[in-house]
């Protein structure tokens, strides 16, 4: 039976070693905060006292961490202790599906081809309530080997599993996505508030404009006025979900790869200076579509 050694079971991380464990993979869990780790153990995970515990004599890793910086030192190792790199098998695949700067994805790459180990970066798209359904979009870079045995494993925590390209692509590819998403929400948002201003009430307004032109993923899925949605954060006082901490990362790393590319993206620099503003307020906790506020309060 393969075994999955997970790393990170936050948010996103703590239901997708769920969905291993349904597909009946043997799952050894480790996370910096005990309680996630009970609560898989509760699921039948087994608990290890640290990464390279949980890593050693595994099959595949993956990890699921905040930001680059995490993700670099557990695999590579610093201040004298060892990575994972240092202690899997040879024969073990390693899987990253943390956001994070493509150059990170590289470094971790090619660390793990001098051991000739394979690492793919598989950042996700889909929400939490993707990674509870399985049904993450997974956004590969990485060499064709290292993808084709990347899939299964994949497979039983998404619905869409993509190679972008070599070794960082999948990271580039998930940034142009998050800018497209920070930017929507934050046009949803506007757009929501011009109606309610004018009277309108949301949810058929939600239903007008998700049928029309203006129709998109955080309408359809993720609307971020209150009580327009069941089961969303904006719901639950925006609790769960993406963090705008999580995403003003994202934007500064979609920002820092425009200026390596010489690319153009104004929309996606306001974007970020308007998360900024949010986080600075004492948001950074909440989920990203709390955004709404920053149009709802009244001034
Ligand atoms: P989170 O903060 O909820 O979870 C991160 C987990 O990593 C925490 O439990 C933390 O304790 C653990 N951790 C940090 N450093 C560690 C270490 N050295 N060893 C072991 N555990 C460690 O974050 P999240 O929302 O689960 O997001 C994780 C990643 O997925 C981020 O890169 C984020 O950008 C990305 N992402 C999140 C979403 C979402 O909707 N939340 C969607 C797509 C992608």
């Amino acid at each position: 039976m393969t075994t999955v050694a997970f790393i990170g079971l936050g948010n996103m991380g703590g239901p997708m070693a769920v969905n291993l464990l349904k597909a009946g993979k043997t799952v050894k869990v480790f996370d910096l905060v005990p309680e996630a780790m009970n609560q898989l153990a509760e699921q039948g995970a087994l608990t290890a006292s640290s990464a390279c515990g949980a890593a050693a004599g595994a099959d595949v890793v993956v990890t699921m961490l905040p930001a680059g910086q995490h993700v670099r030192s557990l695999y590579i190792g610093d201040s004298g202790n060892k990575g994972l790199i240092d202690v899997v098998a040879d024969d073990t695949l390693l899987i990253d599906c943390s956001t994070i700067d493509a150059d990170s994805a590289k470094t971790v790459a090619a660390a793990a081809a001098t051991r000739n180990i394979e690492f793919i970066d598989a950042p996700v798209s889909g929400g939490t309530a993707g990674a509870a359904a399985g049904t993450l979009t997974f956004i590969c870079g990485g060499t064709d080997s290292a993808y084709a045995k990347a899939q299964p494993i994949l497979a039983d925590m998404g619905a869409n599993i993509f190679h972008a390209g070599g070794p960082g692509a999948g990271q580039v590819a998930k940034i142009c996505n998050n800018m497209l998403l920070s930017v929507l929400m934050v046009a949803t948002s506007e757009s929501l508030q011009m109606g309610i201003d004018h009277g309108l009430d949301p949810k058929v307004l939600s239903e007008i404009m998700q049928v029309s032109s203006g129709g998109n993923w955080t309408l359809n899925k993720y609307n971020p006025c209150p009580n327009v949605m069941d089961n969303v954060p904006s719901s639950n006082d925006y609790q769960g979900g993406f963090m705008v901490d999580l995403m003003v990362k994202d934007l500064g790393l979609s920002q820092e790869a425009a200026l390596q590319s010489h690319s153009s993206t104004p929309m996606g620099a306001l974007a970020r200076s308007l998360y900024v503003n949010h986080a600075r307020q004492g948001n950074g906790k909440r989920d990203f579509s709390s955004i709404f506020e920053q149009f709802n309060k009244k001034g």
